[in-house]
């Protein structure tokens, strides 16, 4: 919730926009008991069903919440995910369609064995619907109907106007910080002046949704998306059983038309008869009876922001990458920029962190924002867009797990995190908590339970152990009460029981190691060995780690 003030409200956080960005920004702020105000310009979440499923790295984090993954869990919509397939083609009807992907295949199995979440087989408008549930529920303050109208920053806060859309009324905002997660348009950005580079804007999809009978056309259908090219459009179909009651959407169809703005295309051309005829051709059925529920336009474009924050404004999202679709890791890539801001804000603000930390953002997630649209953009080429290929300098192909789990992050508040040493990518299967790595996913068993080690994090920062007698424990115990912190910390052999040793292995926990994790579950700070001053060096890496100065 926000405060009165006679000049208007005063909050902590105002975020911009209730997509995948915004939304978990605002979530995991008030889950940490943050004061956070989200406005978003339509009445609610998206009736647009957008990117479909939701990896396991971005469920890893939502599990974070009690209860959220199970509530994910029982909204997902597809029995028939293992099966699942994305095809190409002529039209609908077109019989040497070709597979591009098939569900459930190797690749997702060994996703699903390097962490404990599992993938969500939902679209993002239903998984919007919840996470904005699931922040109201928390505390945030979600402005449905407002728009952020304008706003100004000096070095205490941010000032902005918000306009109530149903009203009309406009009003003032104070916050300690802005996070700007408006999608791909980015007034925000635009507003800073932030520069973007990439290859721009390639072309745009309007999506068109509407109502058919096409049972005959669609009976045991298992393509979850068809790529259409002919000689009228290029584009692609969606289609699941049940889509209207599921979705929340407004139609069970979606068509998405390519068009070209520089050649004078508009979204003013796509009336109801021409839509009609172009889903007409795309199902080959040319006296079908259609009605057309919504449309909407989103762009493909490989466009990354020169800087992901100016002062007291954060971008998060599309606003500061927006990438082809091509490997389904945009919409993730919003949820774990927001998952990012919420920690390292909520961090600062609890006065836990010195504001030094907020500089990770930028830091880490402009390279990981970079490479996924890079890598998208590389898949886009290769599989539908031939005419791409030479004029970008593609990075070189990894393994799918090593985009989804493997990558890892360097900035002044990981120690031993180095980029010229450490590639940005790894193999999640065989990375061994080193500075800046993803923490392993392994079992352990605490208290009689079995559980994920990951399980142990996400509010905070915490410490393991190799042994029950460590150095580290004082240690810790002595700097987190210096820099008035919580620390939790967990020793193998005392509060975990290991049986398998495979914690001993993945995490190299030895009698004497210790392992400081961050509230994301990246390794921030490791120890080999016992030291024969363990406070005081203990003291420094979590001063470093908290960006503090060893004093405060
Ligand atoms: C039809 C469609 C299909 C897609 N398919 C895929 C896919 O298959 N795979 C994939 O990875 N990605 C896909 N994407 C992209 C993916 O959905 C985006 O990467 C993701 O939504 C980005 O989330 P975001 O929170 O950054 O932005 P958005 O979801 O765009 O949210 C931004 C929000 O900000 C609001 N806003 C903007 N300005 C203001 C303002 N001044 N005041 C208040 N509110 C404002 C907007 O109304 C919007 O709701 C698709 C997108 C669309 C539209």
């Amino acid at each position: 919730m926000s405060d009165a003030t006679p000049a208007g409200r005063r909050t902590s956080v105002l975020v911009v926009g209730a997509g995948y960005a915004g939304l978990t920004t605002a979530l995991f702020l008030a889950w940490r008991g943050i004061r956070v105000t989200l406005v978003e310009r339509h009445p609610d979440t998206s009736v647009q069903p957008k990117a479909f499923g939701i990896v396991h790295r971005s469920m890893e984090l939502l599990r974070q919440i009690p209860g959220l993954a199970e509530r994910i869990a029982a909204a997902n919509v597809l029995d028939f995910a293992a099966e699942a397939t994305i095809t190409i083609g002529r039209d609908l009807r077109d019989e040497n369609q070709v597979e591009l992907l098939v569900g459930g295949d190797d690749v997702m199995k060994e996703l699903a064995s390097m962490t404990p979440a599992a993938f969500g087989a939902l679209p993002q408008s239903k998984i919007e619907s919840v996470l904005r549930a699931t922040a109201e529920e928390q505390g945030a303050e979600l402005l449905f109907g407002h728009r952020l109208e304008s706003f100004e920053q000096d070095a205490d806060q941010v000032r902005a106007r918000v306009r109530d859309l149903g009203s009309g009324e406009e009003f003032a905002v104070e916050a300690d910080y802005l996070v700007a997660a408006d999608g791909w348009q980015a007034p925000v950005r635009e507003q800073l002046g932030i520069g973007t580079h990439g290859l721009g804007e390639l072309w745009r999809c309007r999506t068109i949704l509407f109502n058919a009978d096409l049972d005959d056309l669609l009976a045991g259908r298992k393509a979850l998306l068809t790529y259409l090219q002919n000689e009228h459009f290029s584009g692609l179909y969606s289609y699941l059983e049940n889509a209207i009651e599921v979705f929340g959407v407004s139609g069970a169809h979606l068509l998405g038309v390519n068009y070209y703005p520089e050649r004078g295309d508009r979204d003013e051309d796509f009336t109801d008869e021409r839509c009609v005829e172009l889903i007409r051709v795309a199902t080959a059925t040319p006296e079908l009876e259609v009605e057309i529920t919504d449309q909407s336009t989103f762009v493909i474009a490989h466009r990354v922001a020169d800087e992901m924050r100016r002062g007291r404004v954060f971008l998060a999202g599309d606003a500061a990458h927006v990438m082809p679709q091509t490997g389904g890791l945009g919409g993730a890539t919003a949820l774990q920029d927001g998952h990012d801001l919420a920690w390292r804000l909520a961090a600062v603000l609890h006065g836990h962190a010195g504001p030094a930390l907020l500089d990770g953002y930028a830091a880490e997630r402009q390279e990981i924002g970079e490479s996924t649209a890079d890598r998208q953009l590389a898949r886009l080429a290769d599989r539908m867009a031939p005419h791409l290929q030479g004029k970008y300098p593609f990075p070189p192909e990894v393994p799918a797990q090593w985009e989804h789990l493997g990558y890892r992050v360097a900035s002044a508040a990981v120690p031993g995190a180095e980029r010229g040493r450490q590639t940005l990518l790894e193999d999640p299967a065989t990375a061994t908590a080193e500075p800046g790595s993803r923490a392993p996913h392994v079992l352990v068993d605490k208290d009689g339970t079995r559980m994920s080690v990951l399980d142990l994090t996400g509010r905070g920062h915490v410490l393991f152990v190799g042994s029950p007698g460590s150095g580290w424990l004082a240690a810790a115990k002595e700097a987190a009460r210096t820099l008035d912190v919580p620390l939790p910390a967990y020793s193998l052999g005392g509060d975990l029981t290991d049986d398998t040793g495979s914690m001993l292995r993945r995490y190299r926990l030895e009698p004497g190691a210790a392992v400081l994790v961050r509230p994301d579950g990246y390794v921030a700070w490791r120890a080999d060995e016992e030291s024969a001053d363990a406070a005081a060096e203990f003291g420094r890496a979590l001063a470093t780690v908290l960006a503090r100065t060893a004093a405060g």
